[in-house]
C-alpha cells in the first residue's frame, strides 16, 4: 500500500477549495502516488496534493487557539467561526487576543459588573476579554512601573475604535475618581472621543462610523495607578474627503450634524437655510440634487449628535463663542464648495473662470476674506518671471482644473488645520487641569491605546495605502519580536528552556518604502520649483532604483500585465508586504505628498479678518514651496515607535465578519484574508517550531480513562507524567511547566486518538 509521509486513510482534513468558502472538510479516501491524495467531502470527491492539506479534529473549540489540536489557518478559521455563532467573540492566540465584530449589542458583555468580574484575575481563568488584557495591563503598569501599549488594528469596520473604547471603559473603571481633578480628566477624556468621531469619522460603505485618521491615546498615571493626565495624537487625516466622497459615503459627520442641529437663526445667519440647491462637500458628485440626501437614514441621529457634539465642546472648554466661530468656518467652507462648479471659456486664454458672485460673496463673508482676493486668488496665478538683472510679477488665469485644485487644496487644508486645532485644544484641555494640581514631581508611567488601519490591499491602493501599509509593516516586526518576547517569558514562567526561533525580517521592505519617499520627495520638490516633473517620472524613477538593486528587486517592481490588463507604463508599483501583494496606483502622488498650500491661497488665511481663520495660517515662516507630507508621516511614525519601545505591548486584533456589518453572518474567505493580514498565521507558523499547543494541567484531566484509576490519587502533575510515559509520547515532544503541558504538533492529536480509541 502507498503510504503518504504525513496522512493516512481516514484523516479528517480541510482541502483548499475555489468556491464560496476556502476550505472544504473531508476524509482521506486514498493516497496516491506523488503525495497526492483523494478527499472525500460531503458533496465531492477531490484530489489535492497533501502540502495543500490541513489536518483538522472533529468539534474542536477553545477560548485559545494555542489549545487547538491542530493549529492552522483552517483550524483558527473555523474555532474563530464556532465561537463568533456562540456570540463567544473573543479568542486568545497565545497572548494575541482576536476579537470578530458581532454587529450587534451582546448582552451582559460590558458594564461595571463585568469590569468587576475581571478585576484581579489572570488571563486565561475567564473567558476571553479585552477587560482581561486591560488588567493585565494596569496591574503590570501599577506593580512594575512599566508603560503599556495596546495596538488595535483591523480593517475598517472591524470594531478597533469600539473596542478601543472598552479598554478605555476598563481603565476608567480601576483607576477610580477618588479626587476631584481625576474625575475631570475623565470627563474629558470621556468627551473628546464624540468630538474626534464628528470631525474625524464619516459614514463610508464599511462602516457608518469610519475614523478616517489613525490615534494614539495616552493615559497616564502615578505610581499608585491613580489617573493624572491625558493626550491624543492623530495621524493622517484623510482630508480629502471634504471636497471629494463616492456616492453611497458621506463627508465628515460634522456638517451634517451642524445642519440637522443648529438653531434656525444661525442657519439663517450662516445661509444654510435648506435650498433646494445641491451643496457639493455634502452630496457626491453623482447624487441626486435633493436637501433630503443631505442625511439619508441618519437625520435623527445627526441632529442627536450634534448636541452630544456640543455638550462634549463645553466639557474641553469651548466658550459658545468658540463654538460659534467652528461652525462658522465649516458653514463657509460649505459655500466655497458651491463654487466647484464654476467654469470658463476654455477657448480664451486670456478669460478666468466665472464665480457665482452670490455664493462668492457668502464665502468670503463668513471666512473673513475679501470677495474679490478670493476670487483673484483662485482665478489667477502668480508667475516670477527673471529677466536679466531683475523679476517680475505676472499674473496668469488658471484653467478650470488649475482653479478647482486651487479651491480644493483651500477647503482641505482649512478643514486639516481645523481638526488639527480640535487636537490642541483637547490636549490642552489635560494640560489645564495639570496646572490647576500643581507641579508634579514624580515620574508618571503610561497606557497607550493605537487605533489605526490595519494593513490595505483596495481595489485601487494610492499614496495612503503606502503609508497606512508601511505602519503596519513596522508594527508587524514590532509584533512578532514582542510576542515572541511573551512567549519566551512564558516558557520562563513555567521553568522551560527557552531557543530562539527563527523571525521573518521586515528591513527589507520598510527600505524599499522609505526609497520610495526619497525619490517622491525629490520629484515633488522639484515640481514645486517648477521643474518639469510628473506622477510618471517617479513612478518610472522609483521602479527602475529598485530593479537595480539586487535586495529591492524582489519587493518593488512594475505591476505585471495581462490581456485582461493593457499595459499601464509608470502608473504604479508593486510591493510585496509581509500579507502579500500590493499593487499601487502613482497617479497625483507628487500633489499628495505636498503639504503647502498655493502661496495665493495662504495668503488668504494670513488675511483673514476672522481671528480663528487667521490663526490657522500655516505657522512655519519658511518659503520653501515644498513641505513632505510623507517625512512627517514618517518622523511620527519613527516617535511612536519609540513611544512604543518603553511599552510591555499587548495586541488585539479586530475582524470584520461580513462585508454588510450585519450580526450572525460570517464570510469565511473575508476573514481568512484578515488572518493572514494581520500576522496571526505568521505566529502560527513561528510557534511551530517550539511547543505550539499549550494546555492547563486542570484540561488534561479529560485523559483520565487512560489510566488506571489509582494514578489519579497522585495529583494533576504526576497523573500527566505517568500519561505520556505510559504512552510512549517521544520526551523531545513534550515539557512540563508549572501550570501547563506544552506539546509539539501532533501528539494532542495522539492522546486524543488514543482517548476515542479507549472510549
Ligand atoms: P473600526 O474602528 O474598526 O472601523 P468600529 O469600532 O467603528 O470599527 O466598529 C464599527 C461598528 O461595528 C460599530 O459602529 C458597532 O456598530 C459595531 N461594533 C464594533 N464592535 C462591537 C462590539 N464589541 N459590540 C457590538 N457592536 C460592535
Ligand atoms: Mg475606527
Amino acid at each position: 500500500m502507498l503510504q503518504s509521509k504525513e496522512f493516512q486513510v481516514d484523516d479528517l482534513v480541510y482541502v483548499p477549495c475555489e468556491g464560496k468558502a476556502p476550505f472544504l472538510r473531508g476524509r482521506v479516501q486514498a493516497l496516491r502516488e506523488d503525495e497526492v491524495l483523494v478527499v472525500q467531502t460531503e458533496h465531492a470527491t477531490i484530489t489535492a496534493a497533501s502540502t495543500e492539506l490541513r489536518r483538522c479534529f472533529d468539534g474542536d473549540v477553545c477560548q485559545d487557539n494555542t489549545s487547538l489540536v491542530y493549529l492552522n489557518d483552517a483550524t483558527i478559521l473555523q474555532n474563530l467561526k464556532a465561537r463568533h455563532q456562540a456570540d463567544d467573540i473573543y479568542t486568545y492566540t497565545a497572548s494575541v487576543l482576536l476579537a470578530v465584530n458581532p454587529y450587534h449589542d451582546i448582552e451582559g458583555l460590558y458594564g461595571p459588573e463585568q469590569c468587576a468580574r475581571y478585576r484581579g484575575k489572570h488571563i486565561g481563568a475567564l473567558p476571553p476579554h479585552p477587560y482581561a488584557i486591560a488588567d493585565a495591563a494596569y496591574r503590570a503598569l501599577v506593580r512594575e512601573h512599566r508603560n503599556q501599549g495596546f495596538i488595535i488594528s483591523g480593517e475598517s469596520g472591524a470594531g478597533k475604535t469600539e473596542t478601543a473604547k472598552i479598554v478605555m471603559q476598563y481603565l476608567g473603571y480601576v483607576s477610580g475618581s477618588s479626587n476631584n481633578i481625576t474625575a475631570q480628566i475623565q470627563q474629558r477624556i470621556l468627551q473628546a472621543q464624540p468630538i474626534l468621531e464628528s470631525f474625524g469619522n464619516a459614514v463610508t460603505m464599511r462602516n457608518n462610523n469610519s475614523s478616517r485618521f489613525g490615534k494614539y491615546k495616552r493615559f497616564f498615571f502615578d505610581e499608585t495607578g491613580t489617573l493624572m493626565d491625558a493626550g491624543v495624537t492623530t495621524y493622517l487625516l484623510e482630508s480629502s474627503r471634504v471636497v471629494m466622497h463616492s456616492s453611497s459615503e458621506r463627508t465628515y459627520h460634522c456638517f451634517y450634524e451642524m445642519l440637522s442641529g443648529l438653531p434656525k437663526e444661525k442657519l439663517l445667519r450662516w445661509h444654510l437655510e435648506p435650498t433646494k440647491r445641491k451643496r457639493h462637500l455634502l452630496l457626491a458628485s453623482d447624487a441626486e440634487d435633493t436637501d433630503e440626501k443631505w442625511h439619508g437614514e441618519f437625520q435623527e441621529r445627526d441632529a442627536k449628535n450634534f448636541r452630544r457634539l456640543c455638550d462634549a465642546l463645553a466639557v474641553v472648554g469651548f466658550s459658545q463663542d468658540d463654538m460659534d466661530s467652528t461652525f462658522q468656518v465649516l458653514a463657509g467652507l460649505v459655500h466655497l464648495g458651491d463654487l466647484s462648479l464654476a467654469e470658463r471659456d476654455e477657448g480664451d486664454e486670456t478669460s478666468t473662470v466665472q464665480l457665482d458672485e452670490e455664493i462668492l460673496a457668502k464665502a468670503a463673508g463668513l471666512l473673513g476674506m475679501d470677495a474679490t482676493e478670493l476670487a483673484g486668488a483662485l482665478r489667477r496665478r502668480k508667475v516670477r518671471v527673471t529677466h536679466p538683472g531683475r523679476e517680475s510679477l505676472h499674473e496668469v488665469p488658471r484653467t478650470t482644473a488649475q482653479f478647482r485644485h486651487a479651491l480644493h487644496s483651500l477647503i482641505k487644508a482649512l478643514y486639516k488645520r481645523l481638526f488639527e486645532r480640535l487636537v490642541f485644544r483637547i490636549n490642552g484641555s489635560f494640560q489645564e487641569l495639570q496646572a490647576a494640581r500643581g507641579h508634579c514631581e514624580e515620574e508618571l508611567r503610561e497606557i497607550g491605546i493605537l487605533d489605526i488601519y490595519g494593513f490595505e490591499r483596495l481595489q485601487r491602493n494610492s499614496f495612503e495605502q503606502l503609508c497606512i501599509n508601511l505602519a503596519n509593516e513596522r508594527l508587524q516586526q514590532y509584533f512578532v519580536e514582542n510576542v515572541l518576547v511573551a512567549e519566551e517569558a512564558l516558557y520562563r514562567r513555567e521553568g522551560l528552556p527557552w531557543y530562539g526561533l527563527q523571525l521573518p525580517d521586515s528591513t527589507p521592505v520598510v527600505s524599499a518604502i522609505s526609497q520610495t519617499f526619497r525619490i517622491l520627495d525629490e520629484c515633488s520638490q522639484q515640481l514645486a520649483k517648477g521643474f518639469e516633473k510628473t506622477d510618471e517620472s517617479f513612478c518610472q524613477k522609483t521602479v527602475d532604483e529598485a530593479q537595480k538593486d539586487p535586495e529591492r528587486r524582489e519587493l518593488l517592481r512594475a505591476p505585471r500585465t495581462s490581456k485582461k490588463r493593457p499595459t499601464l507604463m509608470n502608473e504604479g508599483f508593486v510591493v510585496k508586504h509581509y500579507a502579500g501583494q500590493v499593487e499601487y496606483s502613482t497617479k497625483g502622488w507628487l500633489d499628495k505628498n505636498n503639504d503647502r498650500l498655493l502661496p495665493e491661497c495662504e495668503e488668504l488665511i494670513c488675511d483673514s479678518t476672522f481671528e480663528l481663520v487667521a490663526s490657522l495660517k500655516d505657522d512655519d515662516q519658511g518659503k520653501a514651496p515644498f513641505r513632505s507630507i510623507s517625512k512627517k508621516y514618517c518622523t511620527d511614525l519613527e516617535h511612536l515607535l519609540q513611544t512604543l519601545s518603553t511599552c510591555q505591548l499587548h495586541y488585539i486584533r479586530c475582524f470584520k465578519p461580513n462585508d454588510f456589518q450585519q450580526a450572525a453572518v460570517f464570510d469565511e474567505q473575508l476573514v481568512l484574508d484578515q488572518i493572514v493580514q494581520c500576522g496571526t498565521v505568521e505566529l502560527v507558523k513561528i510557534m511551530h517550531d517550539g511547543y505550539p499547543n499549550r494546555c492547563r494541567f486542570q484540561e488534561m484531566l479529560r485523559f483520565r480513562d487512560l489510566l488506571p484509576e489509582s494514578f489519579q490519587r497522585y495529583g494533576t502533575r504526576t497523573f500527566i507524567e505517568a500519561l505520556l510515559l505510559a504512552y510512549n509520547v517521544p520526551k523531545e515532544d513534550w515539557a512540563l511547566g508549572t501550570s501547563r503541558l506544552f506539546l509539539r504538533a501532533g501528539q494532542l492529536k495522539a492522546l486524543e486518538d488514543l482517548r476515542s480509541a479507549g472510549a
